[in-house]
């Protein structure tokens, strides 16, 4: 095979994975954000850091897609752009009002996975604005009813954040509600199945990794883009450079996790970064 035919098939193949990108809420000049413990914090990007990771996109002609998108397109079909899905978790305030449009002005689609419960909480959306988001074209996803850690509930605790959530949302924006995705990526076998059981298609978690044909999609990997992410380290996550930094950090974090259990781990986090 010429080198030409060989850097064309290793491009087509890049071109068929795609980075999940996972932000939280945006944060908007003189407005104050859901919670300011700096474990929050740390996942909440400012809108022109935002618009800036937005616009290079744009520049470089890269498709910005939902989740179900990615998987309808991207994964499957060789003769995709380069793209990345562009994911939201929470459902707070900023999804409307200023991801949204930023979004909609580059051409750019995304997915907006909601906590039910937090609809109507302070910083949150409410349920009108939600119906907003949907009209506007977003994919709506679940992102359970409490945002309890899945991996520590019972039986009857999986249905209610998974498939009570489910039917709650699609109730509100009259819509079916597809993807999921997992508080605090807390994943595992049986959060899959009520998922699979109760009718989704996907589920994400934050394991740091691009996504391609060969990915479950119930095993969805997604990478958290946070405040201290300078738009150079940006657009290296798109391209799925140095992936293995950012997932080293995270297998000591998981590490700890392990060790301590989630409750303990969140207060030595909050200790930690106080
Ligand atoms: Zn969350």
């Amino acid at each position: 095979m010429s080198s030409e035919a060989q850097s064309t098939k290793h491009s087509a193949r890049q071109q068929n994975r795609v980075v999940f990108l996972m932000y939280h809420e945006l944060e908007i000049p003189g407005r104050a954000l859901c919670h300011s413990e700096a474990g929050y914090s740390r996942y909440v990007v400012k809108e022109t850091q935002f618009r800036s990771q937005i616009h290079w996109l744009q520049e470089v002609g890269w498709h910005g897609l939902s989740a179900g998108d990615a998987l309808a397109f991207a994964l499957r079909n060789d003769c995709e752009p380069s793209s990345v899905a562009v994911t939201f978790d929470d459902g707070c305030e900023s999804d409307l009002i200023s991801a949204a449009p930023i979004l909609k002005e580059a051409g750019c689609n995304a997915t907006f996975y909601i906590t039910v419960r937090f609809l109507g909480q302070r910083g949150h959306m409410k349920q009108t604005q939600l119906r907003e988001l949907a009209a506007l074209g977003f994919e709506i996803g679940c992102h359970s009813m409490t945002h309890a850690y899945l991996t520590d509930l019972d039986d009857r605790g999986l249905q209610r954040e998974i498939s009570e959530a489910k039917a709650e949302l699609e109730e509100i924006i009259g819509k079916q509600v597809e993807h999921f995705s997992c508080p605090g990526g807390r994943c595992d076998a049986r959060v899959i199945q009520v998922a699979r059981h109760a009718g989704y298609r996907s589920v994400a978690n934050s394991r740091v990794r691009q996504n391609g044909p060969a990915t479950d999609s119930f095993d969805l990997g997604r990478i958290a883009i946070l405040r201290g992410t300078e738009l150079q380290a940006f657009q290296e996550i798109c391209r799925a450079e140095g992936l293995w930094k950012i997932q080293a950090g995270n297998r000591l974090r998981g590490a700890a996790k392990q060790v301590l259990g989630n409750s303990l781990y969140d207060r030595g986090r909050a200790f930690l970064l106080r």
